[in-house]
């Protein structure tokens, strides 16, 4: 068989990725590059460089897959998050650009050099992780009700080397002592309704329902939270939840109703309300 170029392979994967997703080509260079074991910069040098046959086809096999639609983080096993590389896997979300909204939120309140923070639901550790990885005196504690995405966390916080996270397994607030206290509660939790339709579109296809889909139209667990988590909040502690566009007005009369104060919804990268806090 005649030689092929990175290069070449990349314009013929990223042709037949152009039907099945949005961003065929980058798609394309983090399956290369796994397969071949090289950053992405590489590629720009060493494009002409020839690729072996035994590459050629683990690269086939996940353009394939890929163009049936499963995520890259799931193919390749990691995903980039307030720079850095997070371990995925089937039994968690992958972290989202806009989720890093909540982490900025969470800086900006945490003034203090010290203190604690709580992040429900933190799948890969990636709030928990960015937060503690800017903020050296706060503990953090990351709480998820499956276990294989605390090993998850666990794993990502040592590979990283962050020292002030650690993690448990905890449904909400349920292994937490009754007297924990926090000066942040933060949480990216299921908030679609069942019937959206963007379950049935592309990568969403093959996350874990249970870290997307809430009842009471995406409403149920962010009222739990906004319902529980003042009881485990220090006096002027801070609530922060990611929530879908549609939803900021419902959030934050939620708050207001359960009394916490300085409510507000703040805009993702995408100029939509994302999060809201009391
Ligand atoms: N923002 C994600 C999405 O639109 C959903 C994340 C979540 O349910 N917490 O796919």
């Amino acid at each position: 068989m005649s030689d092929i170029s990175a290069d070449a392979l990349l314009k013929a994967a990223a042709q037949t990725l152009s039907s099945s997703s949005d961003t065929a080509r980058l798609d394309a260079e983090l399956l290369l590059c796994h397969v071949i074991g090289k950053p992405r910069t590489w590629l720009y040098t060493w494009g002409d460089q020839t690729i072996a046959e035994e590459a050629r086809a683990a690269f086939a096999t996940l353009i394939e897959r890929r163009h049936t639609g499963e995520p890259v983080a799931y193919l390749i096993g990691e995903r980039e998050f307030w720079g850095l590389t997070l371990e995925t896997a089937p039994h968690t979300l992958i972290p989202r650009p806009d989720t890093e909204l909540v982490v900025d939120t969470a800086l900006a309140r945490a003034t203090r050099a010290e203190g604690q923070l709580l992040d429900l639901g933190t799948g890969t550790g990636a709030i928990a992780l960015a937060f503690a990885s800017e903020r050296a005196g706060w503990q953090v504690i990351g709480a998820d009700v499956v276990p294989e995405a605390v090993s998850l966390a666990q794993r990502n916080a040592r590979r990283l080397g962050i020292a002030n996270a650690r993690f448990i397994e905890s449904n909400w607030f349920t292994a937490l002592p009754p007297t924990a206290r926090f000066e942040l509660i933060v949480s990216n939790p299921p908030y679609i309704a069942a019937d959206d339709h963007h379950l049935n579109e592309g990568d969403v296809r093959f996350e874990p329902r249970s870290a997307l889909v809430a009842d009471d139209d995406g409403l149920a667990d962010l009222r739990h939270l906004v319902d529980t988590a003042w009881q485990f909040l220090r006096p002027e502690g801070w609530l922060l939840l990611e929530h879908g566009w549609t939803q900021a007005e419902a959030v934050c009369a939620m708050l207001n109703e359960c009394g916490y104060v300085q409510v507000e919804s703040l805009t993702d990268l995408g100029q939509q309300p994302r999060v809201s806090l009391g």
